[in-house]
């Protein structure tokens, strides 16, 4: 009865499952939460205050046809995301720019390491910590010590569990030093967010004739991987059309080469009972305190609520599917060995003719929401007409 079966109903499942209704696909999603919208999932707690419950998502692009393609399930509004550190007991602009470095720094030494960037960087608007660190000028490499030390070590340290040398630098990068004082968070081309929220994207995503949606349920328990054979069984008979997987690679194929290292979060919400919390969307805390961040929803949301509000405290954890805290896969750790293992898988999963994967956990990429969509976008297309 159904043409195809999608895993996960997160930006990389419901889109592909919609751009395949589209064009006819009778298309059933199986998700195992009780909610559509994977991580994105976002509503309102006990106070009546919106919340993002798997961490703060900010839609940000330079890919024109993403968010044209989104602008079809959702009105928009306008919203550049700003970031303040905790540094030396200041709040100063993250990306460190030239606010956060006048307020850290003496004003004569300020002025110079200023300079000395204009004249090494003629033109350019930002530049990664690691490059500041082995430029040939003196003063510029002992300025990106003073960054990386002070923004970059202890986040990382905590984020990820070991020392930041062992973290790839893709990930250091994408937080660069801004050479002058543009002070967003990012720097692409569209920045909004949703006027009704991203769940509503996702219900006017699904919300079509050939899409069946049903939830809290566990696809582990339906789908069997005849590896030897590269056979797909669901519900016990054997399944030849396309199958689109977004869920955990390693976990499909029943771990067969080991598990796939990731790293997780512990959210802590807090309610408080005053009308704004921070004097920014997200205050990221590098140093002392043992989460990284803390984010006000209000400011994501523009939701107007007198004398309350609420935050979410990030504290990272590792992964450990059968543990309380930590069961949720959130980032792929990215270095040689663990690519390596999921090459191994990839390989595997590549015999399967109709088996196609999607999405974070499933191409086991550290991608922006805006990255899985543009993905499968061009997967929905490749898909057999
Ligand atoms: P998911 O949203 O994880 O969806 C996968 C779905 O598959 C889930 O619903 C899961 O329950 C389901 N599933 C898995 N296994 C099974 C199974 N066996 N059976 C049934 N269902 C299954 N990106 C941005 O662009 N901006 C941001 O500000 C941003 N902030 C982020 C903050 C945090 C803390 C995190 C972790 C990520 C953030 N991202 C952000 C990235 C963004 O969340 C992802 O790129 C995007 O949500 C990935 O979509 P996905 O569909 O691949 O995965
Ligand atoms: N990072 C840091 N200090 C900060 C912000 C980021 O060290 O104040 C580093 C850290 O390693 C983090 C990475 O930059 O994992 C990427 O940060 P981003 O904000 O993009 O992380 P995400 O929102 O995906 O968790």
């Amino acid at each position: 009865m159904f043409d195809a079966i999608v895993i996960g109903s997160g930006f990389a499942g419901s889109v592909t499952a919609r751009m395949l209704a589209d064009r006819g696909k009778k298309v059933l999603i199986i998700e195992k939460r009780a909610h559509i919208g994977g991580n994105m999932f976002e509503s309102n707690d006990h106070t009546g205050i919106s919340v993002h419950w798997y961490g703060p998502h900010i839609f940000h692009t330079n890919l024109k046809n993403v968010f044209e393609y989104l602008k079809q399930f959702s009105d928009w509004f306008s919203y550049e995301h700003r970031v303040l550190g905790k540094i030396d007991g200041q709040l100063v602009p993250i990306p460190f720019n030239f606010t956060s470095l006048e307020k850290l720094y003496p004003q004569k030494m300020a002025d110079e390491i200023k300079q000395k960037l204009q004249a090494y960087y003629p033109g350019q608007e930002k530049v990664s910590v690691l490059d500041l660190m082995c430029c040939k000028d003196d003063i510029i490499s002992k300025f990106g010590e003073f960054v990386y030390s002070k923004v970059f070590v202890n986040y990382t340290a905590k984020q990820w569990g070991v020392p930041p040398e062992k973290v790839d630098k893709s990930v250091i990068n994408r937080v660069p030093v801004v050479l002058g004082y543009d002070d967003r968070y990012f720097q692409d081309k569209y920045q909004a967010m949703p006027c009704n929220g991203f769940t509503r994207i996702f219900e006017n995503m699904l919300d079509h004739p050939n899409i069946t949606v049903q939830l809290s349920c566990d696809a582990a328990k339906r789908l069997e991987m005849d590896i030897e054979n590269s056979r797909i069984y669901f519900d016990r008979k054997l399944w030849e059309k396309p199958i689109i997987y977004t869920g955990a690679i390693d976990e499909l194929m029943g771990y067969e080469f080991g598990m796939l290292p990731y790293r997780s979060l512990d959210f802590v919400f807090e309610q408080h009972k005053v009308t704004s919390y921070q004097s920014a969307a997200v205050v990221n805390y590098p140093n002392e305190e043992d989460f990284t961040r803390i984010t006000e929803f209000k400011y994501l949301t523009r939701q107007e609520a007198q004398g309350k509000t609420t935050i979410l405290k990030e504290f990272p954890v590792p992964y450990d599917v059968k543990a309380e805290k930590g069961n949720i896969p959130y980032y792929p750790i990215i270095n040689e060995d663990n690519l390596a293992l999921y090459k191994k898988y990839k390989t595997c999963t590549d015999k399967f003719g109709n088996l196609y994967l999607c999405g974070r956990l499933a191409e086991y990429k550290y991608y922006n929401m805006d990255a899985v969509i543009d993905r499968a976008l061009q997967l929905a297309e490749s898909i057999g007409s």
